[in-house]
């Protein structure tokens, strides 16, 4: 397994790059920790293939190094790597059957034919084929096949890096959670430093350890799946993590207040001058609606979810969302919203501001 350390790294697919926006991968530093488990997520086009494949090798940077255990692999090809890849649709040897694929990254590294034998049958267990391991892959479905690519993928415990690509796209709904779940308990068992490439957020947070969240070419957040739920240090973090995401709500701050639309927030930080475009974000849950206090609301529907209630709700126009615990009364007279201080964050030209203790 590799630590990997991405150093000063930036990619731009044009020739001569002038300005920030001619980058799809705008300039990022930052350590993977050896051995643990990390989900790119973003929506499309925001970068996440372009960082994955100058990780593998697919793609020379324009700018920066790429280093596994402090060795420079920025200009070395794949093959030299030492990392296996599972992309979005399967690759595999059609006229081989699954056992034989599933062995091939092994019988390639001539490996003993015992321990083939033992790999095979574990992963071919984990991906739940183990009935078909004596089929031919050419009549499978593209759903067995992408088990079989996830399986050759995960064959091999020697890797630097387990790589994948929004690998459970082709994948039935039921047999994704199952592999998600395969994976995270493979991923306990060896240890490999895994990275995940996803726009799909519960994907994301419940595969990895560290979630890097991706927006427009930038990294604007890596953190565990709370740390992004409770501070999310961009608002696009907020927005996009979460169901439904952050409310956002443009606001003045004078010390430990938010003006908005003329209604008073209190905060649980003290706030200096703060310049740019500055708003408030508090995720629904929480906010909480009341008769008597906070910001007023129309409501326009309640949607019962089952474990709790999303009530939907316009304040002067925006949208403000609110999840009520089920069994919570909504009353008719219940036209207002409250926040919880402690869990309002501020924001300037969408990135969190910290305060101080109030
Ligand atoms: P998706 O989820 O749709 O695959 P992504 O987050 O993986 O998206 P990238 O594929 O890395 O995003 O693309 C980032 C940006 O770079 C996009 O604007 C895309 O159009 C551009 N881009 C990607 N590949 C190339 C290429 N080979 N040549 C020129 N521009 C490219």
């Amino acid at each position: 397994m590799a630590k990997i350390t991405l150093d000063n790294l930036a990619h731009s697919y044009l020739p001569n790059p002038k300005g920030e926006e001619d980058f799809a991968l705008k300039e990022l530093n930052h350590e993977w920790n050896d051995g643990e488990a990390y989900a790119l997520l973003g929506s499309s086009g925001c970068g996440k293939t372009t960082l994955l494949n100058i990780i593998s090798g697919l793609l020379r940077p324009s700018q920066g190094r790429v280093l596994f255990n402090d060795r420079d692999v920025t200009n070395s090809p794949t093959a030299e790597r030492n990392i296996a890849q599972v992309f979005q649709f399967p690759v595999v040897y059609d006229t081989m059957t699954v056992w034989q694929n599933l062995a091939f990254p092994l019988k390639n590294r001539k490996a003993d034919a015992a321990y083939i034998a033992e790999r095979v049958g574990k992963i071919a267990h984990m991906i739940g084929m183990e009935a078909e391991l004596d089929h031919k892959a050419r009549g499978l479905t593209a759903d067995a096949k992408q088990k079989i690519s996830l399986g050759r993928g995960m064959v091999r415990e020697d890797v630097n890096a387990l790589l994948f690509d929004e690998p459970l796209t082709v994948i039935d709904p039921h047999m994704k959670w199952e592999l998600r779940t395969q994976l995270k308990s493979l991923h306990r068992e060896f240890g490999h430093t895994m990275i995940y490439v996803t726009h799909d957020q519960t994907e994301a947070l419940t595969f990895a350890d560290k979630v890097v969240v991706m927006y427009d070419g930038r990294v604007v957040q890596i953190g565990t799946p709370e740390e992004l739920f409770e501070r999310p240090e961009h608002t696009f973090v907020g927005y996009f993590i979460g169901s439904p995401g952050m409310n956002i709500i443009p606001a003045r701050i004078e010390g430990n207040k938010a003006h908005v639309e003329g209604s008073l927030i209190e905060l649980a930080q003290t706030y200096g001058k703060i310049d740019g475009d500055v708003v408030i974000g508090v995720r629904p849950e929480y906010a909480k609606l009341s008769s008597k206090v906070g910001l007023p609301v129309r409501i326009r529907r309640v949607e019962d979810v089952g474990r709790h209630k999303i009530v939907r709700a316009e304040f002067f126009g925006r949208d403000i969302n609110i999840i009520a615990k089920e069994g919570e009364a909504i009353d008719a007279d219940m036209t207002r919203v409250v926040f919880d201080p402690a869990r309002v964050n501020v924001y300037a030209n969408d990135w969190r501001v910290t305060g101080e203790a109030a």
